[in-house]
């Protein structure tokens, strides 16, 4: 087991992060920049270093200052959260070059994932459905248009190096696909540097459901159940649950028995998420993320996993000491990602956070870096915490939301909270009837 881990990364992730490695008895480095030098993360780690200015380009992002950080604390291995640098193959790799350990999978295994041709290409061949699309990238008009015609429209243009929900355009019909490939090719060329884009199906009403899996890189992985993610807006995850309202037991197993045979042929070390969409009983591979999920805690409180403890285990060379068969599911999880901004606008709201009171009791779980008097710097991203509750059944589940945000108090700045206030008042959400566009049409109609 390591003795110090470098943390590479900030906010609540950050915080839950070092709880693991403090369960665990491991000495914890924090990394900040100049903005967050008032940071939760910074104030609890053993150590801390200030890696550079507040842009993350310059800091979270700063490669070189990271090794050097672990150079100096004499960290003997990076967990890179998610975001920044963790799903980076090339940090994985300069860091091995360097003898320090990345919490994850190989530099190999994250590249491949990473560029979502060859994801699909490599899901495929695993024997994972995939969403009919392009074989590869789409360079022309003429090539679009051919696959439009094959696979009939309305067609999602998506860009391969994608991420955020970012670079994805639709086309209704073959005269909207000119424009829309080529927005999608010059998004995705600000955001990701390269502007490769592929076509897929677009599927009218599915929902997003995705398994973890956890495997130790020595030919052994095991699936940790579903999430329904379909709660989104701008596809952005705002609400995530398991199990999903969607599936029955023997579904569950049948995806999750052959997404865990794929991940142990590939021999994957870490956790990892396959995520897909599910409409009319079928499901069709999207995209892998090789890292924690930022909603790795609800699928944590039905299997009483601590999912950051097993990354740290495997990636100090352990083995899985249990089986499948062993993983046994209880009861329901949600959780309602808290962000400052307005609910209805999403305008960012950073700034000076004046009181917080956070909800608690039996079965409420709390991720958040947040203090009374702590201010929100406004360069990052605006998740300033996660309200996760735990029921035995999703009814009580929904019960004990209702009343933990009733309790939640964040003054000063603009939340996400009312959302979830109203959604507990709609008849789809209390029956788990809805799909990836349903919270798009409920704010268009709460805007009117
Ligand atoms: P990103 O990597 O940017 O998150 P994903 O491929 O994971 O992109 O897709 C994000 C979201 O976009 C999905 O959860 C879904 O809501 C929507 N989406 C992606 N592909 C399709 C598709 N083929 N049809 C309909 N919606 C899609």
């Amino acid at each position: 087991m390591f003795d110090k881990i470098l943390i590479a990364n900030r906010g609540e992730i950050a915080l839950r992060v070092l709880r693991a490695c403090r369960e665990l008895g491991i000495q914890t480095v924090a990394v900040h920049s100049t903005a967050d030098a008032d940071a939760m993360h910074v104030k609890l780690a053993d150590e801390s270093v200030c890696i550079g200015p507040p842009a993350a380009k310059d800091s979270y992002l700063n490669i070189a200052a990271i090794v050097a950080a672990c150079e100096i604390t004499g960290a003997e291995a990076v967990h890179p959260g998610y975001g920044f640098l963790s799903e980076n193959a090339k940090f994985a790799e300069i860091l091995t070059e360097h003898s320090i350990k990345f919490i994850g999978p190989s530099a190999e295994n994250i590249r491949t994932m990473g560029d979502k041709i060859e994801a699909k290409r490599t899901a495929k061949a695993l024997g994972i459905p995939v969403v009919p699309g392009s074989e590869g990238g789409v360079s022309n008009l003429e090539d679009a248009k051919r696959v439009g015609k094959d696979i009939g429209y309305p067609v999602i243009i998506k860009a391969t190096a994608g991420g955020g929900g970012r670079g994805m355009k639709v086309a209704n019909n073959e005269s909207e696909l000119e424009l829309a490939v080529s927005t999608a090719q010059s998004e995705a060329k600000a955001a990701f540097g390269n502007g490769e884009v592929y076509i897929e199906k677009y599927l009218q009403k599915p929902r997003h459901i995705e398994v973890q899996v956890l495997g130790d890189g020595q030919g052994s992985a095991v699936h940790l159940g579903e999430r329904d993610c379909s709660l989104q807006r701008r596809h952005q995850k705002v609400w995530e649950e398991a199990h999903s309202p969607a599936l029955n037991p023997e579904q569950r197993d049948a995806i999750g028995n052959r997404v865990a045979k794929a991940m142990a042929n590939m021999s994957y070390e870490g956790v990892g998420t396959i995520e897909f969409l599910y409409e009319d009983g079928e499901f069709y591979f999207i995209e892998m993320n090789t890292r924690l999920q930022v909603e790795h805690p609800v699928t944590e409180m039905i299997t009483g996993l601590d999912l950051v403890q097993e990354q740290i285990r495997v990636a100090s060379g352990n083995k899985l000491n249990y089986k499948q068969s062993d993983i046994q599911f209880s009861g329901h999880a949600i959780e309602c990602r808290i962000n400052a901004e307005n609910w209805q606008t999403f305008v960012p709201s950073p700034g000076k956070v004046d009181a917080v009171h956070f909800p608690g009791g039996l079965g409420v779980r709390i991720d958040s870096a947040l203090y009374s008097g702590y201010r929100i710097p406004p360069y990052y991203d605006s998740l300033i915490g996660k309200l996760i509750v735990f029921g035995k059944t999703r009814t009580e589940c929904l019960m004990r939301l209702r009343r933990s945000l009733s309790e939640f108090v964040i003054e000063g700045v603009d939340t996400t909270i009312p959302l979830f206030q109203r959604l507990l008042g709609e008849e789809d959400i209390i029956n788990g009837h809805y799909d990836i566009h349903w919270l798009e049409k409920f704010l268009a109609r709460t805007a009117q």
